[in-house]
């Protein structure tokens, strides 16, 4: 390999490894390679400075530290994996042949993939997304945002890359100043000092959320003691619990649940973060009307249609696979409630924000792949997945679709047209 492959660009760290975007034999079409990306997950994790760029498939002359692979690929081609590390480096070799190493051990034989649906962005999602989209049309950046818009780190850096400013308290965004809240909801608090501020406030909050804030009004102000079931620290929970907070309570599991004390045991009802696992929710509802037989809840379920059915569609297909991959970011609770749900099926799952955070050992003997994305992340990261492995040989793709999804929200006023 020319020496000029691993020289820094843009002033950054210089490039210790290549990985193959395609090989390109002496003669004869390239051959594409696309699961460099995995390859290049498994650098990142060792450390290994790398960029992507084509190969030359080793032939007379190559070069010692060339490593390449080509097998059967999708729809009958062929597909290829391909490293060469900096010849001054020894440990960019070491990384690159181990991570060569492993992916080239899991390639070349066939799987397929089943796709749950619904999965992926749900209607609050694509709602406080676009809201601030139109708001950087509308007013240009910077537009400041309270909290991440939504919990998926593509979404947050595609969103800051054109002008918006995520912020995690009001006190960091200027005077008078265009502020989205996030799909998650804000107290009243917060409400109160944007306000003071005189802050140009767009609230993005989902319709689904603010129900379950005018739930906790309407339960307190009748005199009940509020139950509210989510976990601690979630900004959702936060919202909520702000409305009514000297008569909220915050229970996150059934034992909590069951050790309750409340000053009228008569007077007592409850409401649910809307990502909680429909079944292990039901059991916290079980032991708080073990307690409070008196307890009333709300008209209809707080957990959300896109979290009921995410949990569905994966639950159908779960315990036919060998792998399950949920799509989406570790601050994402409906996303790691569907992590949680496949091992409730006895099926190994793991949480990706993209197909480089795949792990080779993960797919040893897993023929069948369950795939789904949690309600915050993006439906082009699950097609970044399929293609990557697809790179690793003949894959079949199938989905499996329990219910169709037909729920829109509007926009926010401020940034509604016409
Ligand atoms: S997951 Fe449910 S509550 Fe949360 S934004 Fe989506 S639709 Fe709204």
């Amino acid at each position: 390999m020319p020496t000029s492959d691993f020289d820094a660009a843009d002033g950054g760290p210089p490039p210790r490894v290549l990985v193959a975007d395609a090989l390109l034999p002496a003669d004869g079409p390239a051959v594409p390679c696309p699961a460099g990306v995995l390859l290049a997950g498994e650098l990142a994790r060792a450390g290994a400075a790398h960029r992507s760029g084509p190969i030359p498939l080793p032939g007379p002359g190559t070069e010692e530290g060339v490593l390449t692979a080509v097998f059967d690929g999708p729809d009958g081609g062929t597909a290829g994996l391909g490293a060469a590390a900096a010849p001054d480096d020894p440990a960019a070799g070491e990384a690159a042949r181990a991570a060569f190493g492993a992916w080239r051990a899991v390639a070349g034989v066939p799987r397929r993939v089943l796709l749950a649906a619904p999965r992926s962005f749900c209607a609050g999602v694509e709602r406080a997304v676009e809201a601030v989209e139109r708001a950087l049309e509308q007013h240009g950046p910077p537009v400041y945002v309270r909290k991440q818009i939504v919990h998926n780190s593509r979404v947050v850096a595609e969103l800051e890359e054109r002008g918006a400013v995520f912020v995690d308290e009001l006190d960091a965004v200027p005077e008078g100043a265009v502020t989205v809240f996030s799909a998650h909801g804000v107290s009243p608090a917060v409400h109160a000092e944007a306000e003071r501020r005189r802050l140009g406030v767009i609230d993005a909050t989902c319709p689904l959320v603010s129900k379950v804030h005018a739930e906790a009004r309407r339960f307190a102000g009748r005199g009940d003691t509020v139950v509210l079931i989510g976990h601690a620290g979630h900004e959702e929970v936060e919202g909520t619990l702000g409305e009514a907070p000297e008569r909220t309570v915050l229970v996150e599991n059934a034992e909590q649940a069951a050790a309750l004390e409340v000053d009228d045991p008569g007077r007592v009802s409850y409401l649910t973060q809307t990502t909680l696992a429909v079944d292990e929710t039901a059991g916290v509802v079980d032991a708080l009307r073990d307690r409070f037989p008196e307890l009333r809840g709300p008209d209809s379920a707080d957990i959300c249609y896109a979290t009921t059915n995410r949990q569905e569609a994966l639950s159908a297909i779960a315990a036919e696979t060998d792998l399950v991959l949920v799509v989406g970011s570790g601050n994402s609770s409906n996303s790691v409630r569907l992590v949680e749900l496949a091992e409730r099926h006895g099926t190994p799952a793991h949480l990706i924000d993209g197909p480089a955070d795949i792990r080779p050992g993960w797919l040893e003997g897993a023929a069948a792949i369950g795939l789904t994305a949690g309600a915050s992340a993006p439906p082009a990261l699950v097609d970044e997945v399929i293609a990557a492995l697809r790179g690793l040989g003949p894959l079949s793709v199938t989905e499996h679709e329990t219910t169709r999804e037909t729920v829109r929200f509007s926009l926010p006023s401020p940034v509604r047209r016409g």
